[in-house]
């Protein structure tokens, strides 16, 4: 292996981008966390990336030869395209790896920013060595991975959207346009809205997550933790039917890939055993029992990390895999 080979990645968030420059092992070298101004558009956003990336060669004059990006999508891969970035206001149809590859004159790979932080869980976190892996992050919305034999598996290009699998036919609706999924019950978001719903009932006008928040229109997950873990029964109930929900989901997706491992990572995953308790036992009540026992279920490993991480691999692996049909389907080996 040469050396002298270092990499660019870029995790593009709604409010926080983090870019990188790391070895050809994947080793960050260093790293640099600034505001995505998202408001003021894509052109104000990318110049803020672009200081940030030279900023970093300027104090590590390292020979770059490739740039891996995340980015919420839906997007192109292929093109290196964002089709529809619902955080990212004006982002439509925007040629990002085009821009960056102008700029800087290496390739550039984009792919979605959960599918990124499941690979860097599977290549450099919870998941190394596993051959099956599958991802859920749950945060502000909830996305999934599939990673197998330390490769993404894509589909037609947007695979593993674990957060709009339908839980209830009827249920809340969804931030894509439909009705009942996953991420409509299960989110941050979504969590806060139950929560808040559940406040307005009198019978429930003396729970601590009121007085922990400050005022129901306040309420996040954060605060319903913060009251469980005081022994609120309110908040202890909004925990268990969230992991109920998050367990059926977790139960679908090992019945469907019969996953060695289900790694749980995001901002909710704070909760911790709050979530992960009922997550478990829905999973062994509900899943088929031999693949619930193939499956362990556990928390990322990399944090917040695990989206530049998994940036970082991607540029390494465009930069080593000539192979056309890259990321597509690679079988193992
Ligand atoms: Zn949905």
């Amino acid at each position: 292996m040469n050396d002298s080979l270092h990499v660019l990645g870029i995790d593009i968030g709604g409010t926080k981008t983090i870019v990188a420059i790391a070895d050809n092992n994947g080793a960050i070298i260093a790293q640099d966390r600034i505001n995505t101004p998202r408001e003021q558009g894509p052109s104000v956003v990318l110049a803020s990336i672009e200081k940030a990336l030279r900023g970093l060669i300027t104090r590590h004059p390292l020979r770059i030869t490739s740039i891996g990006i995340g980015c919420g999508g839906p997007l192109d891969r292929e093109r290196g395209v964002i089709l529809t970035a619902p955080n990212l206001p004006g982002w439509e149809n925007l040629d990002l790896c085009e821009h960056f590859e102008g700029l800087f004159g290496v390739p550039a790979y984009l792919d979605n920013d959960v599918n990124l932080m499941a690979l860097g869980e599977a290549r450099y976190g919870a998941g190394i060595g596993v051959d099956y892996m599958t991802y859920f992050n749950i945060g502000t919305g909830i996305g999934g991975g599939i990673v197998i034999g330390e490769r993404l598996y894509r589909g037609c290009g947007n695979a593993g959207e674990f957060g709009h699998q339908i839980i209830l036919p009827d249920g809340p609706e969804c931030t894509c346009g439909k009705h009942g999924c996953l991420e409509s019950l299960c989110s941050g978001t979504a969590i806060a809205r139950r929560a808040r719903e559940y406040l307005q009932m009198p019978e429930n006008s003396a729970s601590l997550i009121l007085s922990v928040a400050r005022g129901i229109q306040a309420v996040t997950a954060h605060h319903i933790a913060e009251a469980a873990r005081a022994g609120d029964e309110l908040a202890q109930r909004i925990w268990r039917e969230t992991g109920t929900y998050l367990g059926l989901g977790v139960a679908n997706v090992i019945s469907i890939l019969n996953p060695r491992l289900v790694v749980l990572g995001g901002g909710v995953m704070e909760a911790g055993d709050l979530l992960m308790e009922p997550i478990r036992q829905t999973v062994q009540d509900r899943a088929m029992t031999q693949l619930a026992a193939d499956a362990e279920i556990v928390t990322g490993r990399l944090g917040d990390q695990a989206g530049i991480v998994g940036a970082v691999s991607l540029a390494l692996e465009g930069e080593h895999d000539e192979d056309p049909s890259r990321g597509k389907w690679i079988a193992l080996g």
